[in-house]
């Protein structure tokens, strides 16, 4: 009974998004070149089921963790605003940034098959590009309704019905 009490907390803390407020400029950071596959499936899907594809300049990229925490990867929304000075208006005038990012727990990330890697980024993209909140309804028979749900579900229920989420995923942002 223990464990299984244990598995369900480390099920539920997964993944999820978080906003940052900045005070000065955001450092840039650079993708790394592993997640582009990832970039790419996430388009190919949006080109299949919207029609259109994303910019995914976005960085993503390992970054520390703490040891124990229980987060694979989380998006990053960072709003910057500053004062700007023009000289085509000859004033000054406020500019705010935008600078989403996702930063990986590789230690945790890495341990993921190629499959439940690619649900983790989409879902990701999901807030950062998509601007999709958590969504964690389940369907009468126990199934996740959305891949933006806030518990990872397992390989075997995300791949019985993964064109489903794959469409939900882009059909849920509009
Ligand atoms: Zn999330």
């Amino acid at each position: 009974m223990k464990n299984i009490v244990l598995l369900t907390v480390l099920a539920i803390l997964l993944s999820c998004g978080k906003i940052a407020d900045l005070r000065q400029i955001p450092d840039i950071h650079y993708s790394d070149s592993h997640f582009d596959q990832f970039k790419l499936s996430f388009n190919d899907m949006s080109n299949k089921v919207l029609g259109i594809e994303y910019d995914l300049s976005i960085p993503i990229y390992y970054d520390y963790f703490d040891a124990d925490s229980m987060k694979i990867a989380i998006c990053v929304m960072q709003s910057f605003t500053y004062i700007s000075y023009s000289t085509k208006h000859n004033g000054f005038y406020k500019k705010t940034v935008h600078r989403n990012e996702i930063v990986v727990n590789g230690e945790r990330f890495d341990k993921l098959s190629f499959v439940m890697q690619d649900y983790v980024i989409k879902h990701e993209l999901g807030h950062c590009i998509l601007n999709r909140d958590h969504d964690d309804r389940v369907y009468r028979n126990g199934n996740y309704y959305s891949m933006m749900n806030s518990v990872l579900m397992s390989e075997g229920a995300y791949l019985q019905n993964f064109d489903a989420y794959q469409i939900e995923l882009f059909k849920g942002a509009i």
